[in-house]
């Protein structure tokens, strides 16, 4: 009998398909073999230290209990501040801004509370690795389009935009949600303003919700602005806005983000909220919602990124990659087929894995943003490092 209660039972996986997520593979690889990691997408230089001092100050003033389900009300507040001033929407703190653990959860989230099984969700690939398991996971089904792909004169990608076409014929009576994000993970696009107008007039008499992945909202390069669905009224109505602090003040490991939505669509969120992680950490939530006062840091992340951007773009111009097009998010992504080497006709898993263990710096397959991978020879650098970090990567990129 022990014998038996001892043994765990078949069960078969809700996420058959799903192993484990690309970014921890490559940090893995990229510890293991001592490689520079320009791959899983988080800063490798210290955060703020004042706003490491107002966490310090909130854990000291005894506010480790659990905060407001929905959040603490001082960072509800500025947050729809900031949204009101950077695109013009107000947000109710009260009813319409929900903290989350970060903006996966936000994500995870936001598709629990509004897909039920049968229901069809568009995504956009390349796509971030955790929307089609999250679309799973509800019982919905994913209809991913590929972006469409500008090609140089080499016959290589050099950018992406939009597939307008592909995406008004996936639309149907049964789509009940779209995730796009911009700045685009992994190909740095940018949405423009063209682009919330032409997504707004398809989706204008349906039901279809939007879930808009903002997370890079503060890394816009060439003056370009972030399009946030919170500019445009008929997006901001059936939209939930998902961004996150730690990609904004370099804290990736403190998983704090939030969800901005019309106060219905928000009353289901944190129905589903409060059942998933209930509430998120209350020293952080004081720390950040006091360091929100200054404008200064997410104003000028901008800045910040684009000189690395334009370091990291320089050196790559004297290796053999080809660049692509980056105008936000702190990724790079490069084509390899140019490289004259044996290896340059690898898979692009298989490629990241070589320049892991033998060039010495870790990247990240396109692919692994795609159900059905297509092998463009396309892989990914996070260029949020040190310029040391940089300098020493483009060192050991410029051999090959
Ligand atoms: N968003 C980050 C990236 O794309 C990683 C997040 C994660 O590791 N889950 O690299």
């Amino acid at each position: 009998m022990k014998r038996f209660l001892q043994q765990t039972p078949e069960f078969s996986s809700r996420l058959p398909d799903v192993g484990t997520t690309v970014f921890t593979v490559m940090s893995a690889l990229a510890a293991k073999h001592q490689a520079i990691n320009l791959g899983q997408g988080y800063p490798d230089f210290p955060c703020s230290r004042e706003l490491i001092g107002l966490v310090n100050a909130a854990m000291l003033a005894d506010q480790n209990q659990y905060p407001p389900m929905i959040g603490i009300p001082e960072l509800r507040n500025e947050v729809s501040k900031k949204i009101k001033k950077l695109y013009g929407h107000s947000y109710d703190p009260d009813k319409e801004i929900t903290i989350t653990a970060g903006g996966t959860q936000g994500i995870l989230t936001t598709v629990l509370c509004c897909v039920s099984p049968g229901d069809e969700v568009i995504v956009i690939e390349p796509a971030y690795d955790s929307y089609r398991p999250s679309i799973e996971l509800a019982g919905g089904l994913t209809i991913g389009i590929s972006l469409e792909t500008r090609l140089g004169n080499n016959g290589r990608i050099v950018s992406y935009s939009i597939p307008w076409g592909k995406l008004s014929q996936a639309i149907n009576t049964k789509t009940r949600l779209i995730i796009i994000n911009t700045p685009h993970n992994p190909t740095g696009m940018v949405w423009k303003n063209a682009d919330l107008n032409h997504l707004a007039d398809l989706v204008k008499n349906t039901n279809i919700l939007i879930c808009s992945d903002e997370v890079y909202e503060h890394m816009v390069y060439d003056n370009l602005e972030h399009q946030s669905v919170a500019r445009h009224p008929l997006l901001a109505a059936r939209s939930f806005l998902i961004s996150s602090f730690g990609k904004t003040y370099h804290v990736t490991g403190w998983k704090v983000g939030y969800v901005a939505a019309p106060s219905m669509l928000t009353d289901e969120f944190r129905k589903v909220h409060q059942f998933n992680v209930f509430t998120v950490n209350t020293p952080m939530q004081h720390g950040i919602a006091k360091y929100l006062l200054n404008s200064k840091p997410y104003l000028e992340l901008s800045a910040f990124y684009q000189a690395k951007r334009d370091h990291f773009r320089l050196g790559l111009a004297n290796t053999k990659f080809n660049l692509l097009h980056s105008e936000g998010t702190y990724f790079q992504c490069v084509d390899y087929s140019n490289l004259g080497i044996p290896e340059a006709k690898l898979k692009e898993d298989e490629f990241c894995r070589w320049l892991t263990t033998e060039i010495g710096v870790a990247a990240i397959p396109v692919s692994a943003f795609y159900k059905e991978a297509i092998d463009s020879s396309v892989i990914r650098f996070c260029f949020a490092k040190q310029e040391q970090t940089l300098i020493n990567a483009l060192h050991k990129l410029q051999k090959i």
